[in-house]
């Protein structure tokens, strides 16, 4: 049985819609180990074409190619890719060397496509160019080489996993003389050794250095003059090999390497995804230290908060309307009480001034104090207005059971006791303001003429964080919202409303960086066209492709996502620097789940920006990409 057979081979290509040109008619050969074949024919007969098939890189044929007896039809994508990783060597007339990348780099590729440690890598790699001699320049690049010394390298490299066949498309046909000679000596040698070695030329004086000339013409073979095989040949068969896959640490290297090449155009790439979502980051950050400051620093601790709400038309508040709002989400309680606002002055012996609030709202009373309503006759104060009228450090001791007196303003005071001094914790706090039982209220306004509001309700909420939704729920059943906590729920909707505006546009600038990475990588595929299909001819697999370019976009996500975090710890230190007056820190540095999921964001949103040109590189026809000038 002979090695390789090939029986009644056909290819056709479609020159147009309609019309095809037959390029390999019937081509039936056989060929053995140990033979170096020199395929000869005219330029545009058809050879690159067999090479191609014989190489696994083109399987749209009919005929058939047997290689030990399996038909290469018969293998699945994956078979085919192991067949052309351990299989079979390609050479081109262009050498396909991967400019970046050094010599010695260009020869472990296809040992990385593999599997192959690296250390084992470098070893077989540095015996490889010493066999082509050239192992001095193991750390050139290509670009600094000749075309025979390139050439060497590529035969290295088509070595580098053992193959049985070598397949070289007119290895020498760029060469000069001497260039040429070495390489044929070098091609003989491998033939020698018991590898099927078969050389493209067109020229005769390279077939007359085979063993054995086949000459291709009008798509079949027109000639096949038969040699004894080189001297020495040793054919020798090997089991079918599972051959590794390249490793996840070689792909990453590879998609690092490629990232680095263009590592300009990568780097302001990051840099311009980070800005969205820096700002992304900040804009949230800001959002929550402002928020935490409003409920924590305005708003203190878990208090309950208060809202008084009024009719449009000023009418008082029924059962029903009442039970309805005490049904609202978030809200504790609704007491009846009033929270004065109209001018109250007070009176302590030559002491005197006006009260901020003067309120009967029991509910709001700390329950340090006793949690009800002062009886008739007493007052209770804060420290603020005790520190106001008494200038002793026992302020609190001193001035209870004292009497103050209070007034609206024409004369007519009331006169009552000190019952109680409690410690503010509402944002008037810094300001006099005092409790009375509702019926002192009655009696005070009544000085002035004027009755009691009975219109207003105290509506409590829950804690500050249930204070916006109160605020509007109240406002959508028609009523009026005022009140110490109002305003602070107008701050807290504001900034809810601030922060969705914001993150929007972060947002769709990070559509806007997630396009920019599609570009740049489908950019980066069809530069490194060439280089997608030198490493599908050493066996690299779609899916290898595709993983090379979707860990080039994780690489870039990352690097930008960190680029995110370091911009926004910078801005939120400029932030909090600028607005350092205000006490507190307005960006708050411990919202570190914004910078992880930022992190993570701009990885995955890079890596499924990726995802199509990545499959576009998976996808090129290897044979098209290689012809790619
Ligand atoms: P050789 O290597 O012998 O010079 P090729 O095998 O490269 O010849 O090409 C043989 C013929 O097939 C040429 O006429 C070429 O124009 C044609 N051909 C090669 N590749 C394609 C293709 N992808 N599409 C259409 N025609 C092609
Ligand atoms: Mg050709």
């Amino acid at each position: 049985m002979a090695y390789l057979q090939l029986a009644n081979i056909k290819k056709e290509y479609n020159v147009s819609r309609t019309q095809t040109q037959t390029v390999l008619r019937d081509i039936t050969a056989e060929f053995k180990q140990g033979e170096l074949v020199a395929l000869l024919g005219e330029s545009g007969s058809g050879k690159s074409t067999l090479i191609n098939i014989l190489g696994g890189l083109d399987t749209n044929y009919t005929g058939s190619v047997i290689l030990n007896g399996q038909f290469l039809k018969d293998l699945t994508e994956r078979q085919m890719d192991d067949y052309r990783k351990k299989r079979v060597g390609m050479i081109f007339q262009s050498y396909n060397l991967i400019s970046n990348m050094t010599v010695l780099d260009n020869v472990k590729i296809a040992m990385k496509m593999s599997g192959v440690d690296d250390g084992r890598q470098t070893d077989r790699a540095i015996k490889l160019l010493k066999v082509v001699k050239m192992d001095h320049a193991a750390l050139k690049l290509p670009n600094q080489l000749s075309g025979g010394q390139k050439q060497r390298v590529a035969i290295a490299r088509a070595l580098a996993n053992n193959p049985e066949i070598i397949l070289a498309d007119e290895p020498t046909g760029a060469l000069d003389k001497d260039s040429a000679r070495l390489v044929m000596l070098i091609l003989k040698k491998i033939a020698e050794s018991g590898k099927l070695v078969i050389v493209v030329t067109h020229s005769q004086k390279v077939a007359d250095e085979c063993s054995r000339v086949v000459s291709i013409a009008d798509g079949v073979i027109a000639q096949d003059v038969k040699a004894a095989p080189v001297k020495g040949a040793k054919g020798r068969m090997r089991a079918p090999v599972r051959a590794g896959g390249i490793s996840s640490k070689n792909t990453m290297a590879l998609a690092w390497n490629n990232l680095w090449r263009s590592r300009r155009r990568s780097l302001l790439v990051a840099i311009a995804m980070a800005i969205g979502m820096a700002a992304v980051i900040l804009i949230l950050s800001i959002s929550s230290g402002i928020t935490d400051y409003v409920n924590n620093v305005l708003v203190s601790g878990d208090d309950a908060m208060r809202l008084e709400i009024e009719k449009s038309d000023g009418t008082e508040f029924s059962d029903s309307e009442i039970s309805a709002v005490e049904k609202l989400n978030g809200v504790a309680y609704t007491s009846a009480a009033v929270v004065s606002r109209s001018n109250v002055y007070y009176t302590y012996g030559n002491v005197s001034g006006t009260l901020l609030t003067l309120s009967s709202d029991e509910g709001a009373l700390p329950s340090a104090i006793s949690g009800e309503a002062p009886s008739e006759g007493q007052l209770y104060i804060n420290e603020a207005l005790a520190k106001d009228i008494c200038s002793y450090d026992d302020y609190a001791e001193v001035v209870l059971g004292q009497t103050v007196e209070l007034n609206m303003g024409n004369g007519e005071s009331l006169s009552l006791t000190v019952a109680g001094v409690y410690e503010d914790g509402s944002s008037y706090s810094a300001f006099p303001c005092a409790y009375a039982a509702r019926s002192v209220l009655e009696e005070l306004y009544a000085t002035v003429g004027r009755t009691l509001p009975q219109n207003k309700l105290v509506v409590a909420v829950e804690s500050a964080s249930y204070l916006s939704a109160v605020g509007e729920d109240l406002q959508t059943l028609g009523y009026t919202v005022s009140g110490e906590s109002a305003s602070l729920s107008d701050i807290l909707s504001y900034i809810d409303l601030g922060t969705m505006v914001l993150t929007a546009v972060g947002a769709i600038s990070l559509v806007v960086s997630a396009i920019m990475i599609f570009i740049v990588l489908y950019i980066s595929v069809i530069e490194r066209t060439k280089e997608i299909g030198v490493l599908r001819a050493v066996g690299g697999s779609k899916g290898d492709i595709r993983r090379i370019f979707l860990s080039e976009a994780a690489f870039l996500g990352a690097i930008s996502g960190v680029i995110a975090v370091a911009l926004s710890l910078l801005a939120a230190i400029v932030v909090n620097a600028c607005t350092a007056s205000l006490g507190v820190n307005i960006v708050s540095y411990f919202y570190g789940v914004y910078y992880i999921v930022g992190l993570a964001l701009s990885v995955i949103l890079s890596v499924c920006a990726g995802v199509a040109p990545a499959s576009y590189a998976a996808s090129l026809d290897p044979v098209e990409s290689l012809r790619r000038e």
